[in-house]
């Protein structure tokens, strides 16, 4: 069993990049279509207004979407390591090309300007690295098309279901186990989530909807609305789950607006962000999930264990505290999902149970995560403890 690293080793080798800028329009406008107002019975879709682009719309208008752009903002074109690496590029192409650079502007503020090795930067940054063919490294390592049960929804556990409820999000995480996800086949107009609030109307022991994408943030208050509205009018769901990166990385995407929504809903409703290291709860982040706190939103989040990002004791526990000094829960602590393009993100396979080991030495219980993966096929996470047994 190799020793658990307490700070960061250089991240020198794994920052390799130096791929040529994409653009890529995965960023769905937020608009949508002017429809009549109407009665809504429950479980079914009402029509929605336009109006017009909201703050959080402008930033995501704006975030970057090429490479060197990013590495120019920071200051790090023509950085050593990058430029060592263009020349790799150059050579073998760029299998991210389809899964191109998006980043908003809040989130790279929170970034270091000049370190190539910025755990927030490697999250975000394509890498070569992506393009390697690793055996157990696959398109779908979460059997998400095995679990699909109606158009736009995925039912995978007892009590659960999943909606695919958008395409869009508000950052390319480099090691997204979605990034080759058929959005294209999934609901895209109101009208079209019909057929899913159909199936959870008919499964009377769903009591928990998780809205996810894609992230279903990048939904306008209008649509977002009309589409919880809907669940919420069906008798048997308690609870309404969001999935959602934006109030991390578009922290202006927490509106009162949004909060309005959440507030009136009868169900529950539960907010899991996703921020992987302490750096990324600052400044407008930290705000933005104070302000959800503040008004009673349950709210946690689940982290990805990542390769020269976070796999530290330092790292964890810094990022736990962050977490719990707003009263944001860390709930979850994923070992990698094994998706193609990013297997240079995995760790060794008993460091995190050693990392949470360590962190519970030094936090409270409450504060330490479990870690847990996802197993295609499986009822519910599996506790990597179970896996190692
Ligand atoms: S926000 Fe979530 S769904 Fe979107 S790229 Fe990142 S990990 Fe994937």
């Amino acid at each position: 069993m190799s020793s658990v690293p307490t700070s960061p080793a250089s991240n020198t080798a794994a920052v390799n990049s130096a791929a040529r800028a994409t653009t890529q329009a995965a960023v769905q406008p937020a608009t949508q279509s002017a429809a009549p107002e109407s009665a809504h019975p429950a479980g079914t879709l009402a029509g929605v207004g336009t109006t017009e682009p909201e703050r959080w719309q402008r930033q995501l208008a704006t975030a970057i979407r090429s490479r060197d752009t990013l590495l120019q903002r920071l200051g790090l074109a023509g950085h050593p390591q990058l430029v060592a690496l263009s020349a790799t590029e150059k050579n073998g192409g760029h299998a991210a090309d389809a899964f191109g650079t998006l980043v908003p502007e809040s989130f790279v503020r929170r970034m270091v300007p000049g370190d190539a090795c910025d755990p927030l930067l490697r999250q975000v940054l394509p890498d070569p690295a992506e393009q390697a063919v690793v055996d157990g490294f696959v398109s779908d390592p979460v059997g998400d098309a095995a679990a699909r049960a109606a158009q736009g929804v995925l039912h995978k556990y007892q009590g659960r279901v999943l909606l695919i409820t958008t395409g869009a999000c508000a950052v390319h995480c480099r090691y997204c186990f979605r990034r080759n996800y058929p959005y294209h086949a999934e609901p895209k107009r109101l009208a079209d989530w019909q057929p899913a609030l159909d199936y959870i109307a008919a499964s009377t022991d769903i009591s928990e909807v998780i809205l996810s994408g894609g992230d279903p943030l990048t939904l306008t208050d209008d649509r977002l609305g009309e589409l919880c509205r809907a669940i919420d009018g069906i008798a048997h769901v308690q609870r309404i789950r969001f999935h959602t990166r934006l109030p991390i990385v578009l922290p202006a995407r927490v509106t009162d607006e949004l909060l309005a929504c959440l507030l009136s809903l009868r169900v529950q409703p539960i907010m899991v962000v996703h921020a992987n290291h302490g750096q990324e709860i600052q400044a407008d982040c930290r705000e933005a999930l104070q302000r959800l706190v503040r008004s009673g939103v349950v709210t946690l989040n689940q982290a990805v264990l990542l390769a020269g990002i976070n796999d530290t004791v330092d790292a964890q526990v810094e990022l736990s505290e962050n977490l719990i000094n707003i009263g944001v829960m860390p709930y979850y602590l994923h070992q990698l999902d094994r998706v193609t393009g990013a297997a240079h993100f995995e760790t060794d396979s008993d460091l995190g149970l050693q990392l949470v080991d360590a962190m519970a030495e030094r936090l409270p219980g409450y504060a330490v995560p479990k870690l847990v993966k996802e197993v295609a096929g499986a009822h519910s996470k599996t506790p990597v403890e179970k896996l190692a047994r």
